[in-house]
């Protein structure tokens, strides 16, 4: 782990050398590199009562302050940006370049609640009563909690971190425990930014700490909101967990995203946004296109021009710049994603491209494309997290809506077609939070960024976002004349 940037090198270089507690596994070589500590629950408890310490004087901040820390962090992100990609590629295995790519998207959210600054902390509203001011303010929650997983180390994380500093919050963060470094450096890179001691704590911790861990977050009564993203199962867990203090509660959960292609689509522009919406962090992404459904018309000339394509991603390590597809994120990985393939196999599926597991050293599943797989295989209702294409064909339009909102998920569908009447009937059909139209990348930091059904609670991102970091009080204020 080298490190260049003077305050990472400081803060994460020891932990290389450590050699003791949770192991940082490398998932391209199967091999620890670093190790972090184990944070019991009564650390917890201390951490949220420092927390409840710091969090008055921040959330007396102006609001324009507070924007500043985070206009700050943002620069030192961007100056620090090779070291973050660096230590994605090395906890989490994504090639270097979409590790770059994610540096960007998660200063961007930093970025973005710098600059909203005090813009958005309430409204004036017409009173109806006379003599009567009636106005609406945005204020602190007080204490705050995010649980993050590991697939986008560092953007799940500032997606919540931002607006929650924006917002006057104090905030508690338990890491995934493979990918607990970009966490570290983010805290590092926040208190040289000039956050105050107190307000951002990291909570790191083994696989079998989680629940320890996530309890003492969810029982403290000081804790006023929690963030969670990550497996629909743990999200429902942590919102029953929530329920006894009533605390607000965001969930990014899982996705299964369909993918559909009309035939009136450019082809071409499918075939990449597909690639994209698929194979983007080796497909382990909760906006990645699960199940694709091509117009029977097109289907061969579609197929034919994926498999191509598909047989061309290189896989391997992240850091050499050669692969498009890194590792898994582990050994269980790679058998979720064998048993899906094999799965689909046996109820018809026929395996294009790839389908096996690459023997040797770290964790890998080659890229694979396999065509009309059965609506019961299980990669039609779970999320497979890996890089498997699996298309099927249809020929109505009305019968694929109803089959790509035949799921419990719903956080975002695609497709392509260029008829603006079917774009707009399509987009009102689909029970989706998010849709992409013609495209297959849709997040970014100015957008509500979240699932309706079992898909989640609430958004992230742009204006809303701030919504969800803050509580809205409204005052009416009679100003008589004596
Ligand atoms: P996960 O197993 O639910 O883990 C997510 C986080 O929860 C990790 O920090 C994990 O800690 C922790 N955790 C696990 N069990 C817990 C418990 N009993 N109490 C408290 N915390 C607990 O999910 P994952 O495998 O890391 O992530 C993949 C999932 O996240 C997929 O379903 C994906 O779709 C979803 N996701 C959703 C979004 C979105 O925005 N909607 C974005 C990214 C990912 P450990 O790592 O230490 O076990």
């Amino acid at each position: 782990m080298q490190l260049e940037h003077p305050v990472l090198a400081r803060a994460l270089q020891p932990l290389a050398h450590t050699e003791t507690e949770v192991p940082v596994v490398d998932p391209a070589r199967g091999e620890a590199f670093a190790w972090v500590p184990r944070v019991t629950p009564e650390e917890v408890a201390a951490a949220i009562a420092e927390a409840a310490r710091a969090q008055p004087a921040w959330g007396r901040a102006t609001w324009a302050e507070r924007a500043a820390v985070l206009a700050r962090l943002a620069r030192l992100m961007s100056d620090a940006a090779e070291d973050l990609a660096r230590l994605i590629t090395l906890e989490e295995g994504k090639p270097l370049a979409e590790a770059r790519a994610e540096i960007a998207y998660a200063r961007s959210f930093v970025e973005y609640y710098a600059g909203m600054g005090g813009t958005e902390i309430g409204h004036v509203l017409a009173s109806p009563f006379p003599d009567t001011e009636v106005r609406t303010e945005l204020e602190p929650l007080g204490v705050t909690a995010a649980i993050t997983p590991w697939n986008f180390p560092s953007a799940m994380i500032t997606r919540k971190l931002a607006p929650a500093l924006l917002g006057g919050n104090a905030f508690l963060l338990k890491p995934a425990e493979a990918t607990p470094l970009s966490a570290l450096a983010l805290s590092a890179l926040a208190h040289e930014a000039g956050l105050p001691r107190g307000l951002f704590h990291v909570l790191t911790g083994g696989r079998n700490d989680a629940a320890a861990i996530g309890g003492a977050l969810t029982s403290s009564p000081v804790v006023k909101k929690l963030s969670f993203t990550g497996s629909t199962t743990v999200g429902k867990l942590l919102l029953a967990q929530c329920a006894d203090t009533v605390k607000r509660v965001t969930l990014e959960l899982g996705g299964n995203a369909p993918f559909l292609v009309f035939d009136d689509a450019d082809l071409d522009a499918a075939v990449a946004g597909l690639l994209v919406a698929k194979f983007r962090n080796t497909g382990q992404s909760c906006v990645a296109a699960q199940r694709v459904y091509v117009h029977a018309s097109i289907f061969d000339r579609f197929v034919d021009a994926l498999a191509e394509r598909v047989a061309r991603l290189e896989t391997g390590p992240g850091l050499d710049p050669k692969n498009h597809i890194g590792p898994l994120i582990d050994a269980r990985a790679v058998d979720k994603v064998e048993g899906h393939v094999e799965d689909a196999r046996e109820k018809g599926a026929r395996v294009l491209v790839g389908g096996t597991r690459i023997e040797g050293r770290g964790s890998f599943y080659a890229p694979t494309l396999l065509v009309d797989f059965s609506k019961d295989a299980r990669l039609a209702a779970e999320e497979t997290f890996g890089p498997v294409l699996a298309v099927r064909r249809f020929s109505d339009e009305a019968e694929v809506i109803a089959e790509a909102n035949a799921t419990r998920a719903g956080l975002v569908a695609y497709f392509y077609s260029e008829s603006a009447r079917r774009i707009a009937r399509v987009s009102r059909g689909l029970e989706f939070g998010m849709v992409g139209v013609n495209t297959g990348l849709v997040s970014t930091a100015v957008a509500p960024f979240g699932g309706i059904k079992e898909s989640g609670l609430g958004r992230e991102g742009a204006r809303e976002g701030l919504y969800d970091w803050t509580r809205l009080k409204y005052v009416c204020a009679r100003y008589q004349e004596p």
